[in-house]
C-alpha cells in the first residue's frame, strides 16, 4: 500500500487524518494520502505567493520540466501500475497515459524556452510616432488547479507543466479518488529541483479546498477539468478570476456512406470502450448513413464483442470497471431507461459481474439520457441518417461541444462537417477520441471555454504587459 504526504511549501506534510484510495476493481485499499482542509489550502497559497516573489528564469523552468520527463521515463512501469491501481484503468491504456505525460512535459519545456512578447508597430498611427512599444509575457499569478479522476497523471500534467512553463506557482487539488499519480508528479518535480512553494498539492474535501481557491484573491486563475455542473458553478463564483474550463461531451461521430467501414468499425469500437468509456471524448453517438448502416453495425458489433472485459491489471484487458458503484448504478439505469423507451440493445446491455458489458444501443433518440447526456461509461449508440446535414444537426443536438468526428473519403463532406460541427475539434478518419498533447484541445457550448495543450495553456496563463518608450 502506498502512503503519501501532502506537498506544501516544499515540505511533505502529514495532517493526522487520511484519505483512503481504493481500487475500483478489487475495492481493496491501495493507498492513503494525508487529508488537507481549509488551513492547508491557505498555507499552500501563502507558500505559492512566497515562491513567486522570486521568479525562476525560463531556462531553469525548462530544465526542471525536462528532468520530470526523465523521472517519468525512469519509473514508467511503476507509474502505469499505479494508475491502474487507483483508477481501474486497463494497464495498456495506463502505459499510453504515462508516455503521454512525458510528451506534455516535453512540450511545456519547449514553451518555457520560447515565451516572448511582441513588438507593437507604433508608427502605424500618428499618435505612436516617436515611440517604441513591445509586450512582456508576464505570468498571470498563482494558479489553482483542479483535476478529475479519469486521467490522473496526464491531466494533472496538463495543469502543472504549462503553469510552470508560464512562470506560475500552482496549488493543485487532484481528484480524491485518484490522488496518487498527482503526488508522484509532485515527488518528481521536487527531485528535479523545483524550489519550495512552486507546486503545492492538497487532497481533501473538494468544496472546502475549492472555496479557499475561489475566495482567496491571490489566486488569479483557476484551471478546472471535470464535469460541467461543477465547472460552470466555479466560474460563476470566481467572477474576478480567469477560470479555464475543460468539461464533458457526448461525443458524436459520423460514418458517411463512402467511408472505409472496416477502419471505422475498428477504431470506433476501441475508442467507445477504452477505459470503460470514461474519457471526456469517448465515442458515444455514431451516426451512420442509411445505405451502409447494416454493414457498418455488423462489423462494429463484432469488434465490440471481441473486446476483453476484466481485471485492469491483466495485460490483455480492454475494458475494466467504472470508477465507483454509484457510477455503475447510474449507467445501468440509463441503459434500462433507453430499453424501456423502445431502444434496441445490440450488444451487452447489463452487468458483467461487478463490471458493465460493453453496450451498443440502436434507435435511441436524442431525448434519452444515453444520447443527450454524457454517459461516461461503456455505452455507445448507433443511429442512421439520410443526408450529411441531417447527421451534422443530430451531432450538434446536445449542449456539449468538445470534439466530434467524421469518417469519409470525400474531402468536401469532411470540410463541410469541419465547418458545421459546433465543437472545439473535428477529427477526420480517426476516432474523435484522438488527442496528441500539443494540440489545442477544448470545447465550446457547455464543454468549456479554453484550449489546453502546452502552447495554448501557456498563452492562457500569461498576460501581455505593454511597455511604451518615448524615443
Ligand atoms: P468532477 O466530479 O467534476 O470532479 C473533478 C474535480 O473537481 C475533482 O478534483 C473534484 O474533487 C473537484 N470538485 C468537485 N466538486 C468541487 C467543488 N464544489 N469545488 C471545487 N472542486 C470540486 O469530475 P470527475 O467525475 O472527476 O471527472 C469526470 C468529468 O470530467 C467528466 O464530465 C469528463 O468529461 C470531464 N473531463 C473533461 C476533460 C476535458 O479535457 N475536457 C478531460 C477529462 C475529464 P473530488 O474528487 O474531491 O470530488
Amino acid at each position: 500500500m502506498t502512503e503519501r504526504k501532502l506537498l506544501i511549501g516544499g515540505e511533505w506534510v502529514e495532517t493526522g487524518e487520511w484519505v483512503e484510495v481504493r481500487s475500483p476493481y478489487s475495492h481493496e485499499v491501495v493507498g492513503r494520502v494525508a487529508k488537507a482542509g481549509a488551513a492547508e489550502a491557505k498555507a499552500a497559497i501563502d507558500a505559492a505567493e512566497q515562491a513567486m516573489a522570486e521568479p525562476l528564469p525560463a531556462h531553469k523552468r525548462a530544465e526542471i520540466l525536462v528532468k520530470v520527463v526523465a523521472g517519468i521515463a525512469r519509473r514508467h512501469d511503476e507509474i502505469a501500475h499505479q494508475i491502474t491501481a487507483e483508477a481501474g484503468k486497463p494497464l495498456k491504456a495506463a502505459r499510453v497515459e504515462t508516455s503521454r505525460a512525458m510528451s506534455t512535459y516535453t512540450f511545456a519545456a519547449v514553451e518555457a524556452r520560447k515565451l516572448a512578447g511582441e513588438m507593437v508597430p507604433m508608427d502605424a498611427a500618428q499618435a505612436g510616432e516617436g515611440k517604441l512599444a513591445f509586450t512582456l509575457r508576464e505570468p498571470i499569478g498563482i494558479v489553482g488547479a483542479i483535476s478529475p479522476f479519469n486521467f490522473p497523471l496526464n491531466l494533472v500534467a496538463h495543469k502543472l507543466a504549462p503553469a510552470l512553463a508560464a512562470g506560475c506557482a500552482v496549488v493543485l487539488k487532484p481528484a480524491s479518488q485518484t490522488p496518487l499519480s498527482a503526488l508522484t508528479l509532485a515527488e518528481l518535480a521536487d527531485e528535479a529541483g523545483l524550489p519550495a512553494g512552486w507546486l503545492n498539492v492538497l487532497v481533501g474535501p473538494a468544496s472546502e479546498i475549492g472555496d479557499v481557491l475561489v475566495e482567496d484573491e491571490r489566486v488569479r486563475a483557476i484551471t478546472f477539468t471535470g464535469s460541467s455542473g461543477v465547472g460552470w458553478k466555479l466560474r460563476e463564483r470566481a467572477a474576478r478570476k480567469k477560470v479555464l474550463l475543460e468539461l464533458g461531451n457526448a461525443t458524436p461521430v459520423i460514418v458517411h456512406g463512402d467511408a472505409d467501414l472496416d477502419e471505422a468499425a475498428e477504431k470506433l469500437a476501441a475508442n467507445a470502450f477504452s477505459f470503460a468509456g470514461q474519457s471526456c471524448i469517448s465515442v458515444q453517438r455514431i451516426y451512420i448513413q442509411k445505405w451502409v448502416y447494416d454493414d457498418f453495425v455488423a462489423r462494429f458489433v463484432a469488434k465490440v464483442e471481441d473486446l476483453v472485459v476484466g481485471d485492469p491489471a491483466d495485460e490483455a484487458t480492454d475494458v475494466g470497471p467504472v470508477i465507483d458503484d454509484e457510477s455503475r448504478e447510474r449507467i445501468l439505469s440509463w441503459i434500462e431507461e433507453a430499453r424501456d423507451a423502445g431502444a434496441e440493445i445490440l450488444a451487452g446491455g447489463g452487468p458483467d459481474g461487478e463490471l458493465i458489458q460493453p453496450t451498443v444501443i440502436a434507435n435511441a433518440s436524442l431525448d434519452m439520457k444515453v444520447c443527450r447526456e454524457e454517459v461516461f461509461g461503456p455505452v455507445c449508440v448507433v443511429n442512421s441518417y439520410e443526408a450529411l446535414d441531417e447527421a451534422i444537426s443530430l451531432a450538434n443536438g446536445t449542449r456539449f461541444g468538445l470534439q466530434a468526428g467524421i469518417f469519409t473519403a470525400d474531402i468536401r463532406a469532411a470540410m463541410r462537417a469541419a465547418h458545421k460541427l459546433e465543437f472545439g475539434g473535428v477529427i477526420v478518419n480517426e476516432a474523435p477520441t484522438f488527442r496528441a498533447d500539443q494540440m489545442p484541445y477544448g470545447g465550446v457550448k457547455d464543454s468549456g471555454n479554453t484550449r489546453e495543450g502546452p502552447p495554448y495553456a501557456v498563452r492562457e496563463l500569461t498576460e501581455h504587459r505593454l511597455v511604451v518608450i518615448d524615443l
